[in-house]
């Protein structure tokens, strides 16, 4: 199936894959697409790369139920303006935690948001195309 890609527990990149996706001041060196249409989320140098520990669970589309299975992520994309994204969208906030997912396909959580803090947005890298 196509979710079995995502729900794999390894959750933390190799600091190789790693270094190939930042520039030298810790930014986003490419472009971040959805994994499953074209549809642009960032573009370069508009995320910083950070190490935070967040449980996501799998992929799904909007309309289908949040599934229960997940994974904890620790590599995000840290974005600090929501006018900063090229196209993203929302799922409703649970427990003021609202999942970031393609505006186009509405595949997520790509990443998530907590209403919290309107300064930080956290986009996995593991689940995001990077190119
Ligand atoms: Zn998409």
């Amino acid at each position: 199936m196509a979710q079995s890609d995502v729900s794999k527990v390894d959750s933390t990149l190799p600091s190789c894959k790693l270094e190939e996706i930042t520039d030298e001041d810790g930014l986003n060196k490419t472009r971040l697409f959805c994994q499953r249409c074209p549809s642009l989320v960032l573009s370069p140098k508009q995320a910083k790369l950070v190490k935070k520990e967040f449980f996501l669970p799998n992929m799904f589309q909007k309309n289908e139920h949040t599934p229960l299975e997940g994974v904890t992520l620790s590599d995000f994309w840290l974005v600090t303006n929501m006018m900063t994204f090229d196209n993203v969208g929302f799922s409703k906030a649970v427990n003021n935690i609202m999942y970031l997912i393609c505006a186009d396909c509405e595949m997520g959580p790509i990443g998530w948001h907590s209403v919290h803090d309107k300064k930080a947005y956290y986009i996995a890298v593991d689940r995001v195309k990077h190119g």
